[in-house]
């Protein structure tokens, strides 16, 4: 390691250059363009998700009008879009708006280490040569995504070593791999694996898709009719609202009779998958999940291509558990081996939090799943911290969006009254904790001992609802009484702002 260089000070600097990082640079340039800021950005291009991930067919599962940046809405046809329209998009706002010259690629956070004395963070961020380059900031924004970049999660599949061909993982999709004509299983049941297997099918030989147990699957129109009717006959910004305040409400109230009449709504959806394929087809083995509707995520398939793929013999669903992979494919626990060129292990994400970075508070290192999330974007007892985490039942960057309006708005109250500290402080007596997700999905159970835990209610409670959020995080009033607000004089006694966090107990 060389000796790292000498600091930079910063008004804020964000980590991470995806969707939430150039929403929160767009929002802190304009709602306070005397601050200075810097995006420190770990991997050589920006974009994020959209960036990393190029498997085949890779694409929105959520409508763009919403995804998109409601600051510069998207106007092309297609409501669900490929990942390289959508990096365009983001690489595209990121120059327009000038963005991309606060940028700093190639530069890793591994460490946050705030001092309450100084009101500051100090930044420690690794270089792609292995150098260590130092930063201060008063406030830090991360937007740094919710899992591990380096891999995917990838569970331990007896015998894989003995696999005579490529075993791949869809988050380092091996640019070269040839797979026309190929006999392709893709183990999985989740948004990866019901993009991929469509998309594969179109040139492979044969693809199965392999998974234990059912996902919900919904057909959406790739394009939006009305969105696109209103883009020609609307204003460009007026069509944008109308079209995203559509889904916004279309995704609750969806999302809402779900857990209100799960019965209904699944029979809704079985009914739409059985339209879509023989009528001797297996719906119940193949696609009727033993959980309710939205106590995971729902699969979206633009213009039933999954179902396409099955009708036309390109494509076939085995729901079975994997014994052992073999030389030439998979052994079932049923007996069954299914023959493969080509695997692919749609297994999912490893979630990980503040970028896989230490965090520091007084010395102190912060244990985040100790925390709770104060209005879902910062934590009790972290100062100066805010992290841009989206909707899992809606559009992500809805939320992020309206995270970085507040935190413009809690910046701009703070200059106004002079304070350099603020500290989201849980009241007495201290409250319940509770896991942050309600979802029974996997990488939601094996995030357990990494995410942080939520309250009973405001503004400890993440709603995951779009209008409630919007109330809050617009209306609400900065000072509430829980965020503690210090000037860096009073703040010289450390333990007034770091103690904070020793008050809940989990
Ligand atoms: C294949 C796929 C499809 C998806 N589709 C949808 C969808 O349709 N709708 C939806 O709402 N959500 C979707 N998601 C979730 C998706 O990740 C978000 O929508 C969104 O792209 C996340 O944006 P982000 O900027 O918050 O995070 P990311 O896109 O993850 O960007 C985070 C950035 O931070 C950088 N970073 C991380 N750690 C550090 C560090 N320590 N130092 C410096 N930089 C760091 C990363 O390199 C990355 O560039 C999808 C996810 C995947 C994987």
């Amino acid at each position: 390691m060389q000796t790292p260089e000498p600091c930079d000070i910063l008004d804020i600097l964000i980590v991470g250059a995806g969707i939430s990082g150039i929403d929160a640079a767009y929002h802190l340039q304009k709602a306070l363009p005397k601050k200075s800021y810097a995006i420190l950005e770990a991997r050589d291009a920006i974009g994020g998700t959209w960036d990393l991930f190029r498997y085949p067919g890779v694409r929105s599962d959520s409508d763009m009008y919403t995804l998109g940046f409601p600051f510069r809405p998207w106007q092309a046809d297609e409501a669900i879009a490929g990942g390289p329209a959508i990096w365009s998009y983001i690489r595209d706002t990121a120059a327009h708006y000038g963005i991309d010259r606060h940028i700093r690629l190639g530069h890793r956070m591994i460490r946050a280490s705030w001092s309450s004395a100084d009101a500051r963070w100090t930044v420690e961020a690794q270089t792609k040569d292995g150098g260590i380059v130092r930063l201060v900031c008063r406030f830090l924004y991360m937007c740094s995504g919710y899992y591990s970049y380096e891999k995917g999660f990838n569970p331990e599949f007896p015998g894989v070593d003995r696999f005579q061909g490529p075993f791949v993982h869809p988050q380092q999709w091996p640019e070269a791999l040839d797979y026309a004509g190929k006999r392709i299983i893709v183990i999985g049941s989740g948004a990866t694996a019901v993009t991929l297997v469509p998309a594969l099918a179109k040139e492979a030989g044969h693809v199965t898709m392999l998974q234990r147990s059912p996902s919900y699957v919904v057909t959406r129109p790739t394009k939006d009719a009305m969105a696109i009717w209103m883009n020609r006959h609307l204003p460009n910004r007026m069509a944008a609202k109308v079209t995203k305040w559509k889904n916004v409400l279309y995704s609750i109230t969806m999302f809402y009779l779900a857990r209100t009449k799960p019965e209904t709504i699944k029979g809704l959806i079985l009914k739409g998958i059985r339209q879509q394929l023989h009528p001797d087809y297996d719906v119940k083995r193949h696609f009727t999940p033993r959980y309710n509707p939205w106590d995971q995520r729902i699969c979206l398939v633009p213009d039933g291509d999954l179902f396409a793929a099955i009708r036309s013999g390109r494509a076939e669903m085995v729901t079975d558990a994997i014994a052992e992979v073999v030389e030439s494919g998979i052994r079932l626990s049923s007996g069954t081996t299914l023959p493969a060129d080509i695997i692919v292990a749609a297994t999912g994400l490893v979630v990980k939090l503040m970028g896989g970075a230490e965090i520091l508070v007084d010395g102190v290192p912060a244990k985040f799943n100790e925390k709770l999330v104060y209005k879902g974007a910062m934590f009790s007892g972290i100062p100066n911290l805010a992290l841009a985490f989206g909707y899992t039942n809606n559009s992500w960057t809805l939320r992020c969006d309206l995270t970085a309006r507040f935190v413009c708005r809690l910046l701009k109250y703070m200059d106004r009254k002079g304070f350099s500290i603020c500290v989201p402080k849980l009241p007495e007596p201290s409250v319940n904790p509770e896991p942050l997700l309600d979802f029974s999905s996997g990488y939601v159970r094996r995030a357990d001992g990494v995410l942080p835990r939520q309250g009973q209610k405001a503004p400890w409670r993440v709603p995951q609802n779009y209008v409630k959020d919007l109330v809050a995080f617009t209306f609400g009033s900065v000072s509430d009484g829980t965020m503690n607000f210090l000037r860096t004089s009073e703040a010289d006694n450390a333990s007034r702002v770091g103690d904070v966090h020793l008050k809940v107990t989990i």
